[in-house]
This record gives C-alpha cells, sequence and structure tokens, in this order.
C-alpha cells in the first residue's frame, strides 16, 4: 500500500468540498473493495475521503411510494432494516445473499453501486426496480448509470447520497454463486412493478457488466408465468467467459435464476 493522507469528512458539504480540493482524492465507504485495491497497489490516491460519518448518507424510510436507502446503508442493514423487509423483501433477501457477514458488515449500497463489479448483486435489482440514484449534482436514472464493467455515468466530484426504490408489486432475485467468493456467476432479479410493469436485471453474466433481459420482460408481460420463460435463453455471444464458467454456461444461468426469481414471486 502506497502512503497516503486520510480525512474523515463530518457531512455532505465536508466530503464534496474536500474531493474537489485534490485531483487524486478517493472516497471510502466501508472499504471492502478500496482497501483490498489500495493493498495490491493497484490504485494511488493521495487522499482517502471516508464517508462513515456523513449523516445525509445514511437511513431508511418509505416515503410517497418510494424506499429511499442512504448510499452508506450497510448491507447487514438492509438485509435486517424491519422497512425493507415490509416494503421490498426480495431487496432484503438480496443484502442476505451479499458475500459474508464481515462483508454486508463494512459494504454499503454506495460502494457497491459506485463500484459496479460485474458480478455485484444489486445492479440486477437497480435495473429491475428502475432505481434512481441521487446524487450531490443530479438524479441518474438506473437505465442511464451503468455503462459496463466497473464504469458508471458518476463524474469527477459526485458523491452517491441515497437510492429511490419504487414500491414494486412483488419482486425477487435469485443466484449462483461462486463457491468461493459468494459472487454471483449470475442473478436474475424479477420486478413487477407499481403500474404493472415487467423489468428484469441480471447480474454476473453480461460481458459488459448487468443488464436488462428485454425478451423475459416481453415474455412476461404476456403471461406472468414460468411457461412464458420456457425456452427463452439470453445470447452467449453477450455473456462473459472466464476460468469460472464458458459464456454459454452463463447464458443458461440466467434463464435457471429466472425461473427460481419467479417461482418465489408465484
Ligand atoms: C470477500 C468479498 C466478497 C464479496 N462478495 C460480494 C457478493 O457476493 N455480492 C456483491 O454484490 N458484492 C460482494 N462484495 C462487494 C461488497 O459487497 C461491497 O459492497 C463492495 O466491495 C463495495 O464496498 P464498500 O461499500 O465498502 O465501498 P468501498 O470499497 O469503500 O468503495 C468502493 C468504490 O466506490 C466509491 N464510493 C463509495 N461510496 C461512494 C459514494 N457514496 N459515492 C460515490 N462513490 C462512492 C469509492 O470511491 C470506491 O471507488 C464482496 C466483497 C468482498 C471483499
Amino acid at each position: 500500500m502506497y502512503a497516503l493522507n486520510y480525512q474523515r469528512a463530518k457531512s455532505l458539504d465536508e466530503a464534496v468540498k474536500l474531493l474537489g480540493a485534490e485531483p487524486e482524492a478517493k472516497l471510502m465507504a466501508g472499504g471492502q473493495t478500496l482497501i483490498p485495491t489500495l493493498k495490491a497497489r493497484l490504485a494511488q490516491p493521495s487522499h482517502l475521503i471516508d464517508l462513515a460519518r456523513v449523516a445525509e448518507l445514511k437511513g431508511i424510510e418509505v416515503k410517497d411510494g418510494v424506499l429511499i436507502i442512504g448510499a452508506m446503508s450497510k448491507h447487514y442493514e438492509v438485509m435486517t432494516s424491519a422497512v425493507v423487509q415490509k416494503a421490498i423483501p426480495g431487496l432484503a433477501n438480496m443484502a442476505s445473499l451479499i458475500g459474508d457477514l464481515q462483508v454486508r458488515n463494512m459494504g454499503t449500497m454506495g460502494g457497491s453501486i459506485a463500484n459496479n463489479d460485474p458480478a455485484a448483486d444489486y445492479p440486477a435489482g437497480v435495473l429491475a426496480h428502475n432505481v434512481t440514484i441521487v446524487t450531490n449534482k443530479r438524479e441518474i436514472k438506473a437505465d442511464d448509470y451503468f455503462q459496463g464493467m466497473f464504469a458508471t455515468a458518476l463524474e469527477e466530484g459526485e458523491i452517491i447520497i441515497k437510492l429511490l426504490w419504487p414500491l414494486p408489486k412483488k419482486s425477487a432475485y435469485s443466484k449462483f454463486e461462486h463457491p468461493a467468493s459468494g459472487y454471483a456467476m449470475a442473478g436474475t432479479c424479477i420486478a413487477q412493478l407499481a403500474d404493472g410493469s415487467v423489468r428484469v436485471g441480471v447480474t454476473g453474466a453480461g460481458s459488459s457488466g448487468a443488464f436488462r433481459w428485454t425478451e423475459a420482460e416481453e415474455a412476461l408481460a404476456k403471461s406472468f408465468s414460468l411457461k412464458a420463460l420456457e425456452g427463452l435463453k439470453v445470447d452467449p455471444e453477450t455473456c462473459l467467459g472466464d476460468l469460472h464458467a464458458p459464456p454459454e454456461y452463463r447464458a443458461h444461468l440466467v434463464g435457471v435464476m429466472a425461473k427460481r426469481a419467479l417461482e418465489k414471486m408465484l
């Protein structure tokens, strides 16, 4: 790890100022991705700005049909929150499937979404639920946010404050996890939104990160049944192949996970 300066922001304003003052500064949430990256000397920020004490990034509440989750909400909080369990039980379940106990107690929703690991769980949920990401500069719709592996619409100096999850009629997530890391080899989230539309978000499988499986959305809009998913398959050409699994296998898994998620909803 290279030497760096550590700064603890006490408010959102202070975090914005600190971030703007140093071109090589980096935000830190729970450090679950950042610290290993620094340890491996894959990044060399001049300053680390710790967001742990920024009150504006915390809190979970439901208001006007929307579940509002502060960016610094840890996976464990999302998983155990009575508010989340009542509002979007599928999301509480998704959080419970992330990593292990330590990761869930340190990792945050904002950090996960900012990092946009192609195998992270929340991106599938964010796409399926048509979430809005609120930053210190603007609001970004889920469909505009994810821009490829580890790439997002976030610009320099932009801090995620909270995520707005419209309450669905129902939703569910299923993932096939890598036995060592717990990350998704493929994970599929299905949400039936308040207006009756269906969205399907997929993580772990795409060669360009999380994506919406529009063929499944169209089929489920016509008939919200397991039968609608029969014979449907993601194009393996669009899937990731690596030492853990070839693209064809991941493409197959997406369909299996979709059926399992749908079974939970039915
Ligand atoms: C062993 C292990 C297993 C894991 N398994 C899973 C898994 O199964 N599923 C899964 O989804 N994830 C998994 N993770 C990832 C984990 O869930 C964390 O969410 C993720 O690593 C991000 O960590 P963090 O929230 O601590 O953010 P950090 O590591 O602190 O930050 C990550 C990045 O986000 C930026 N950032 C943080 N907060 C903000 C913000 N508010 N605004 C803008 N940018 C911000 C930081 O600058 C940094 O670039 C795993 C991690 C580990 C170490």
